[in-house]
């Protein structure tokens, strides 16, 4: 990762706002709207939105 956030708990290596993964620009990320995802981590995101919605 090549920013800091404040909500990045770095020894879990998870979001302490949203309590699981860090995926910078995913939905309720302080970054959402914020950040040009690349399609990497857009996969990521819909890959996360996907398993919510299952
Ligand atoms: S998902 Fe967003 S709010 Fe959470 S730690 Fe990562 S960058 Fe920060």
């Amino acid at each position: 990762m090549t920013f800091h956030c404040k909500n990045y708990d770095i020894n879990a290596d998870k979001c302490n706002k949203l309590k699981g993964d860090c995926i910078p620009g995913r939905r309720g990320c302080v970054l959402e709207g914020r950040v040009k995802i690349s399609s990497e981590l857009q996969k990521k995101i819909n890959e996360l939105e996907k398993g919510k919605s299952e």
